[in-house]
């Protein structure tokens, strides 16, 4: 069969890879002239940016199966948090694996009794549980705030901890998100890693596009898909303006797009972030360890990252990496928000100066996710939706993460395979 794919993300790079090694012939349509859609990275003296503050767990099953994890040379976070408000930091040695960290979690002061309780409670129970049954299981239509309380979490548990630290990974400090996104994270975080690959981000879709031309496939950067006309034996697309005829075609662009080529309907409300990358000198040293530091306050910004004590390759030597993420779009300049952040830093680290902490570069990310709120499962739509031989992958079938894309391009090529 020919197969068209439209976008070269996480979703349409996994199809492409898989249909291409069924033996089929695949050419993927890509507009910009880089593969990775919402994961790209960009090198720059010597630093590394990811677009956006992004991070891969290695527990994800998708991960798992279509990476090589060894060849992306992962440098790993330690799993826990430095809590930090203004002259005031803790560190939560790692809420996610409790039995490991008993001695350090219990000195904490911030964290209560009950919490270290039901950090027990909770990882035993998501242990046994298969990830994909969590997703349309029976807290899919609670959010994280109701779900910890039922939990038995304390407020401050929610406030301090979950609520910067989820609010940095559904891009949502309200907790307003449905609790299987928590409860899915949740158990990939007790048992996988959090890491950054040496080359960035940006390399794990260059490892799935390599892999899928490795076994045939066409990638077409810089080629713009406008339509997408399914019947019943094939697809015409248009290309550039010109039409391609196929056997099949696989539509993996953003939901918004996607929405517009096939006529479905998709998530097109966009949560946005603004992640700013700066430099400071190695010998200032944040004691967070390879730990993300939370403002556990408020969110200005949401949580400053020390992405290169986990992966040194993102800085020169005698430099250090600190990333700091900011929800939502922000008016503020540039060099605004980089001043609150060196206020945030200097309120929670008052024996430590940041004046000469430098701002780098900034991604002001307009659409980095869907909004999930409870029971958002719902209204997806599902891969075989448009009319016709077209499939759809990405995130925005399943839900918003690395995971969510690269299961949809497996369920998309098994799609195809049953046209
Ligand atoms: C800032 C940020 C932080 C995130 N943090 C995390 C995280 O830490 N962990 C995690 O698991 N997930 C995270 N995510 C979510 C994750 O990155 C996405 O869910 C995933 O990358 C989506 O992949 P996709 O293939 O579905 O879509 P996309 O990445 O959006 O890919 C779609 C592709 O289609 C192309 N395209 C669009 N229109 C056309 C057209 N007309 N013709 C041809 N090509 C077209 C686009 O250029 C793009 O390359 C984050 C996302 C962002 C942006």
């Amino acid at each position: 069969m020919h197969i068209a794919i439209a976008g070269a993300g996480l979703g349409g790079l996994v199809a492409a890879a898989r249909l291409a090694e069924a033996g089929h012939d695949v050419t993927v349509f890509e507009e910009r002239d880089t593969v990775g859609g919402r994961v790209r990275s960009v090198h720059e003296g010597g630093f590394v940016f990811d677009r956006g503050y992004q991070v891969l767990f290695t527990g994800y099953p998708a991960v798992q199966r279509e990476l090589d994890l060894d060849a992306l040379d992962l440098g790993e976070f330690v799993a826990g948090a430095t809590l930090a408000r203004p002259n005031h930091r803790s560190t939560l040695a790692d809420p996610f694996r409790a039995p490991s960290t008993l001695v350090d979690t219990v000195l904490n002061p911030d964290i209560q009794v009950r919490d270290k309780l039901g950090t027990f409670r909770l990882q035993r129970e998501l242990s046994g549980r298969d990830p994909e049954t969590i997703l349309d299981g029976p807290t899919a239509d609670q959010t994280i705030e109701q779900y910890l309380a039922d939990q038995g979490f304390s407020r401050a548990y929610a406030e301090r901890f979950v609520a910067p630290f989820y609010g940095g990974i559904t891009l949502d400090r309200s907790l307003g998100t449905s609790a299987a996104v928590f409860e899915y994270t949740y158990k990939m975080l007790s048992e996988g890693a959090i890491g950054l690959p040496a080359e960035g981000m940006g390399a794990i879709p260059e490892q799935l596009a390599a892999r899928a031309e490795r076994a045939g496939a066409s990638i077409e950067r810089g080629t713009r898909v406008s339509v997408v006309d399914g019947h019943d034996d094939g697809a015409s697309l248009t290309v550039d303006g010109e039409t391609v005829d196929a056997d099949a075609a696989v539509v993996a662009t953003d939901p918004k797009t996607a929405g517009e080529l096939t006529g479905v309907s998709t998530p097109t409300e966009a949560k946005a972030c603004v992640t700013q990358h700066f430099a400071l000198p190695d010998h200032r040293n944040l004691r967070t360890d390879r730990r993300i530091v939370l403002n556990s306050a408020d969110d200005r910004p949401n949580t400053v990252s020390p992405s290169s004590a986990a992966q040194p390759t993102y800085a020169p030597d005698g430099q250090q990496l600190l990333v700091a993420n900011f929800l939502g779009t922000q008016a503020e300049s540039d060099e605004e928000l980089a001043e609150e952040v060196r206020d945030a830093l200097g309120s929670w680290y008052p024996e430590t100066r940041f004046d000469d902490l430098e701002l780098l570069h900034t991604d002001r990310v307009e659409f980095a996710q869907f909004p999930q709120p409870p029971g958002f499962r719902e209204d997806l739509p599902a891969p075989t939706a448009p009319e016709g031989n077209v499939v759809l992958a990405g995130d925005y079938t399943r839900w918003c993460s690395i995971q969510g894309a690269m299961e949809s391009g497996r369920v998309a090529a098994e799609e195809v395979e049953r046209l």
